[in-house]
């Protein structure tokens, strides 16, 4: 199925061919300042699986080791509609509030996000929730990590 997101004034849109492979809730403090919202819902998709459309600026900020995360945002009304982080340059993530599509992505009776979609699903642990002793085998969760400092 074919998703589109907008900005407020929709001069700027996403759209993905595919849905994503992992919805789930941030509050860590970038993604608070970014949405201006405590908690976000943010929709993660194959890179090339979207098309950005639209006018949009940049806004580069720093992460972990010299890393760096991408925020695309529209000029005209300011809405932060996708990003993409160094750490994982293959993922884009939109931000899940601004899809057309209101019962997307789906809740189930708590409403929280996931179980009820094939391929939505909530992350199981936040990164403050995670163990303080992270080994390798925690790289799997680690790729969508927002790069907080
Ligand atoms: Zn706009
Ligand atoms: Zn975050």
């Amino acid at each position: 199925m074919v998703r589109r997101a907008q900005c407020q004034c929709g001069g700027f849109t996403a759209t993905a061919a595919t849905e994503p492979g992992v919805v789930m809730a941030c509050h860590c403090t970038w993604c608070q300042r970014r949405s201006g919202v405590p908690v976000t819902i943010n929709a993660y998709f194959e890179k090339d699986d979207v098309r950005l459309e639209g006018d949009y600026k940049v806004f580069e900020r720093p992460a972990p080791e010299g890393r760096k995360l991408y925020n695309y945002f529209c000029p005209t009304c300011g809405t932060t509609l996708a990003w993409r982080a160094d750490l994982r340059p293959d993922v884009l993530a939109v931000a899940a509030g601004c899809f057309t599509d209101k019962n997307f992505p789906p809740r189930n009776r708590c409403g929280e996000f996931g179980e009820n979609e094939r391929t939505a699903r909530p992350r199981k642990r936040t990164r403050k929730e995670r163990p303080i002793a992270s080994g390798a085998n925690n790289k799997q969760e680690d790729d969508y990590e927002h790069e907080t400092s």
